[in-house]
């Protein structure tokens, strides 16, 4: 594919006001005007360059938008305080009274959490599918659809959605394709591909140092207008904005993104190569046996790899649970949720971040007890990692001596 994300981060530039290299921090909630007039037209929308009120919009939270629009090639993007707080606005603009929304079974536990049980109380309903089928996806549109809701790898099985098929559906139906492309960012480019709006939670590789939350949502100038439209724009009106201070910071930690998703992915497919051929069940988008790793290598952006995420099963929530402390023992990462961290983070996601969804829903999906998902780290020495993994295992009965 020719489109390069990571030039296009680099080619933005925003100085300081006093020529640092960095863009200034704008500490301020509120803005002065020089004349009644402008306050007016800014209130209307209509008084480009102006800044009102730090909800809206502020000089910190622009550079960053802008950073990140520019790494998924669309127009405009604004950001949020946390990646939840820019899925469910997101739903909120685009969803009434009476609406419906097709989206993807496995996705994370808040966004399907919302979908089930929060927007029903807003009658707008939701049909959850396999989204790796796309017949099965067409057949649940009806009359009253108007969203198409992924991820491009899913939380936590690391399926892949075929976001051009998807956005051919979208077409057709006139839906909006909206991609949660947390766990891939660099790698695949769902605007490219054909999707409306991408949704990133910034808190995971984005920032990737786990210091706090972010959210962006990445689409048309119309689109975010409408988000941060003072009279019904649910960015503006829910009011899950980022923290001037964070923007500036996070701002900071994109720079070193595509080095990091490099070295994510370069050891995740060491690992997931090993692991599989120990016998271990292994899923990652980087093995030739996932069901759509031919898919995800149409899709990517070739130098950014498949990922730093892998699961894998070792038969039962106790043996999980019992190789999680001891390789946090040993030092190889951290018993935890979240991702995208410098350090190895894993957890067992039917018992932690998918608990949301009820048992026998997670049967069905393939979500078993004894699935640990890793999100790995960025270590120097990926053999050793490996070799004290294997032995945590050995030590464990999970594998043959
Ligand atoms: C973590 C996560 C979210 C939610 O983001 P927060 O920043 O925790 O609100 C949404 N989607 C995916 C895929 C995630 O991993």
């Amino acid at each position: 594919m020719a489109f390069k994300p990571a030039n296009n981060i680099q080619d933005l530039q925003y100085f300081g006001e006093f020529g640092g290299v960095n863009p200034s921090i704008s500490d301020s909630s509120t803005y002065t005007f020089l004349s009644a007039k402008t306050m007016f037209d800014t209130f209307e929308g209509n008084a480009d360059g102006c800044y009102l009120y730090s909800r809206h919009s502020s000089p910190s939270n622009l550079y960053l938008g802008e950073a990140l629009a520019a790494m998924e090639g669309t127009e405009t993007a604004n950001v949020t305080a946390s990646g939840m707080g820019a899925i469910t606005p997101v739903i909120m603009q685009l969803c009434g009274a009476g609406d419906h929304v097709v989206s993807s079974r496995t996705i994370y536990g808040g966004t399907y959490a919302f979908l089930k049980n929060f927007t029903p109380r807003f009658n707008i309903e939701t049909s959850f599918v396999d989204i790796t089928k796309l017949d099965v996806v067409e057949a649940a549109i009806t009359p009253n659809t108007k969203v198409l809701y992924c991820e491009s790898v899913s939380n936590p099985l690391l399926e892949v959605a075929d976001i051009e098929g998807l956005a051919k559906l979208a077409k057709k139906h006139n839906l909006k394709l909206i991609v949660d492309n947390t766990f891939s960012p660099l790698s695949i480019s769902p605007i490219q591909l054909g999707a409306d709006i991408v949704i990133h939670s910034l808190t995971k590789f984005i920032n990737g140092s786990s210091d706090t939350v972010g959210g962006v949502v990445c689409g048309t100038q119309e689109f975010i207008n409408d988000l941060r439209n003072v009279n019904n724009g649910a960015c503006m009106l829910l009011g899950s904005t980022m923290d001037s201070l964070r923007a500036a910071s996070v701002l900071k930690n994109l720079r070193t993104l595509h080095i990091r998703m490099q070295q994510h992915s370069l050891n995740a497919t060491y690992l997931a190569e090993k692991f599989e051929k120990l016998g271990l069940k292994t899923v990652y988008p980087g093995l030739a046996s996932h069901p759509s790793h031919s898919l995800f290598k149409s899709m990517m952006n070739e130098k950014y790899g498949f990922g730093g995420m892998l699961t894998i099963d070792v038969g039962s929530i106790d043996k999980a649970n019992a190789l999680m402390e001891l390789m946090q023992e040993k030092n190889l990462g951290y018993l935890a949720v979240s991702l995208g961290f410098y350090k190895t983070l894993f957890s067992a996601p039917g018992s932690s971040t998918s608990s949301e969804i009820p048992e026998d829903e997670q049967k069905e999906m393939g979500l078993s007890d004894g699935l640990i998902r890793f999100s790995i780290g960025l270590d120097a020495d990926i053999d050793r990692t490996y070799n004290t993994m294997r032995e945590c295992m050995i030590s464990l009965s999970i594998l043959k001596a």
